[in-house]
């Protein structure tokens, strides 16, 4: 196998909308403890429900191997999600395999259910950083959510582990959805004013074709930022980085800053440089993909690594998702074809 930077790849390239590849998402599972009714609805994520089997999952060597060869492309971030990645046993194993991977930067977004047991051998396995959901801090609106009856206060103790072993500053990812959580918005950013932690409200998204969807449960960005605003004086601030997908504000006061996530009403694929790798081994370039490319099917087959490298490459030149910017240009959405579904690609 070839060392990442020990090389001669080229990861210069670009996609047909002149989008380098920076970002990969690693689904490591496609189960989830929650049944958040916008993500994995108890109605089709049921008993019944075939998740992946143990065989069709990529292993931690598989992963790291993708990981190392996106690296030699260009990829500086890895971002390890699911379903709930901390349900994977020993995923601190696989985060200390990335972080051998030199000038990359790695991050995971959990629900938070199990973080206060992982978060030390989390951060010790060389974690960088954690984004944790959380839609409420109103308990009662919090379980509705997650629809399995789980208590808030465990996912902030969760939070308050992750920080005190050093994976702080911390993103709260929130999703809006009006007439659900919109009441308790107020609250969840009052609760982490005044700390190094970021709560990004996240538009609710027509991701997969099970969460039954519609638009008049989005609450546009622009109206989460007046109800903050109106409260607490919010100023905007320049982006940390060309692609960051949230727009910042921070408080007049210093009190800290929040993000906004506004797929919907301002879309943001011109600078979108992700892609996705689902938990058994198909790449994605975009989140609302019909399809993807089995690169799994190729390691089993035994393919060399300047094969692999190769592959990811005449994908990603040939890349010319939008769909974001479709469906606003439209103001509707795309015709209806069947969509990969959040649980299976990570957010
Ligand atoms: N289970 C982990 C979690 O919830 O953080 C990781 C996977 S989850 C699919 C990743 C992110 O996607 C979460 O922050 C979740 O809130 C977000 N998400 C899921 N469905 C969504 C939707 N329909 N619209 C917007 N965000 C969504
Ligand atoms: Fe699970 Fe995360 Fe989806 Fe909620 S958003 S059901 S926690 S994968
Ligand atoms: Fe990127 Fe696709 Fe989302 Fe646009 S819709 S920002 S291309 S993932």
């Amino acid at each position: 196998m070839t060392s990442p930077h020990d090389h001669d790849y080229d990861d210069n390239f670009v996609d047909s909308l002149g989008r380098s590849l920076r970002d990969l998402r690693i689904s490591v599972t496609d189960r989830c403890n929650f049944r958040c009714q916008y993500c994995m609805p108890k109605e089709i994520f049921g008993p019944k429900f075939e998740f992946l089997r143990r065989e069709e999952i990529m292993s931690f060597e598989e992963i790291t191997r993708i990981a190392k060869l996106s690296a030699n492309l260009g990829v500086t971030k890895f971002r390890l999600t699911g379903g709930e990645p901390l349900l994977r046993a020993d995923i601190h194993k696989l985060v200390g395999k990335l972080h051998t991977i030199p000038d990359v930067e790695i991050a995971l977004t959990t629900n938070g259910t199990l973080l206060k047991n992982y978060a030390q051998l989390l951060a010790e396995s060389g974690l960088n950083r954690v984004t944790v959901s959380l839609d409420s801090l109103d308990d009662q609106t919090f379980r509705q959510m997650n629809d399995v009856d789980f208590p808030v206060e465990t996912v902030l103790e969760g939070i308050e582990a992750a920080d005190h072993f050093g994976l702080g500053p911390i993103k709260i990812n929130a999703v809006v959805r009006d007439g659900v959580n919109d009441h308790t918005l107020l609250d969840l950013a009052e609760y982490f004013r005044g700390t190094s932690h970021i709560v990004r409200f996240i538009e609710y998204m027509d991701v997969g074709n099970s969460n039954g969807w519609i638009l008049d449960e989005v609450l546009p960005s622009s109206h989460v930022l007046s109800r903050i605003g109106k409260v607490f004086p919010l100023e905007k601030l320049p982006s940390n980085y060309s692609g960051e997908v949230a727009s910042r504000y921070r408080y007049k006061d210093g009190a800290g800053e929040i993000g906004l996530i506004s797929s919907i009403t301002a879309p943001f694929c011109g600078s979108c440089t992700r892609a996705r790798l689902s938990a058994d081994g198909k790449f994605f370039t975009c989140l609302f993909a019909s399809n993807g490319t089995d690169i799994l099917k190729e390691i089993r087959s035994g393919v060399t690594d300047r094969y692999l490298i190769e592959m990811l490459k005449s994908i990603w030149v040939r890349r010319d998702d939008q769909y974001s910017e479709l469906r606003t240009k439209h103001t509707q959405l795309p015709p209806e074809e069947k969509k990969i579904e959040m649980s299976y690609i990570g957010g």
